[in-house]
């Protein structure tokens, strides 16, 4: 029993080490990875549950790296957190997407909102709301086109304070999403004084809601909550035609999923939108 636990115990051992080599091979590329021009974003069409027209587009990250390959921002996006190097990443993402977003709209392709993701670092940085001011001057778009995606996380460790950073941004004019929408600690008291637009309803509760009447009473109690609120709700990771039946009778407003489109590379999007727009 000793020797299988001292086995374990250098078995464990070594996954860890080779689990920070990893972390640090990824940590240091990340930090020529925006000189060396190897992220670009993907676009996720958003659709109005009803008239299922889209209505705006998610910008995700996608970075490829020539050793590494493609490396998935679930893995990534931490590393760049706890680096610091997620500030200027971000940076590029609100600019990039802010760009893309005016092209469309010069294409007449007819848009509401391009939505960023912003990690709790950059939303607790106290430049942000003149980072949001010189990327839209830059892309010449007016503000009520950005919506900034973020997570209770970013919000519940001084709840004063995102008070205040949302107090800024909405005089600023963009919009604001809380993502991944009941799966974090904020609590409800707060969420009346936060000035959000919209909640996005996690995907962990649309996956099995046609076998989870727990998953269908939460989302149904998301959007009451929503609706007294004052506030619109998206549900991501529609991926059937029975969610989506479900999430309209609901009262949802938007959705996104597998369902109408993965995350497309802009000129795959762009055609996507051309073909649906009307000449
Ligand atoms: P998220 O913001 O919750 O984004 C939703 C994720 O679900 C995306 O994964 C998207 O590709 C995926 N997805 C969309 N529709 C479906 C569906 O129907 N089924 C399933 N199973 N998945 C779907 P992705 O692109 O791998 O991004 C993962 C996470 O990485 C994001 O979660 C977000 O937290 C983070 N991330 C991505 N891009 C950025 C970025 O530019 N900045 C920051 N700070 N974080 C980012
Ligand atoms: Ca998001
Ligand atoms: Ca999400
Ligand atoms: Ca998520």
């Amino acid at each position: 029993a000793k020797q299988s636990g001292r086995n374990r115990y250098s078995f464990f051992t070594a996954e860890l080490e080779a689990r920070s080599a990893r972390t640090l091979h990824i940590a240091n590329a990340l930090r020529r990875a925006l000189e060396r021009e190897q992220f670009a974003l993907h676009y996720q069409p958003q659709l109005d549950t009803h008239t299922k027209a889209v209505i705006g587009a998610e910008a995700l990250i996608r970075w490829y790296h020539p050793e590494l390959g493609q490396v998935s921002p679930a893995e990534f996006i931490p590393i760049a957190e706890s680096t610091g190097l997620i500030i200027g990443i971000g940076d590029w993402v609100m600019r990039t997407a802010a760009q893309d977003m005016r092209r469309w709209l010069d294409m007449g392709i007819t848009l509401r909102t391009v939505s960023v993701n912003l990690s709790p670092l950059q939303f607790q940085h106290h430049h942000l709301p003149e980072q949001v001011a010189r990327n839209l001057a830059h892309a010449r778009l007016p503000a009520k086109h950005l919506m900034l995606e973020l997570t209770e996380s970013a919000a519940v460790d001084d709840p004063a304070a995102a008070i205040a950073m949302l107090d800024r941004l909405n005089r600023q004019g963009v919009r604001i999403a809380l993502d991944d929408f009941g799966t974090g600690y904020s609590s409800l008291s707060y969420l009346k004084r936060f000035q959000i637009h919209k909640l996005k309803i996690d995907q962990s509760f649309v996956r099995d809601l046609e076998q989870d009447a727990n998953d269908r009473a939460i989302i149904v109690a998301i959007i009451h909550i929503a609706k007294a609120l004052g506030m619109d709700t998206l549900a991501e990771g529609v991926e059937s035609e029975a969610q989506l039946d479900f999430l309209q009778a609901q009262g949802c407003n938007f959705v996104q999923g597998y369902l109408f489109s993965r995350p497309l590379p802009a000129p795959q999007f762009e055609a996507l939108l051309l073909a649906c727009t009307p000449a």
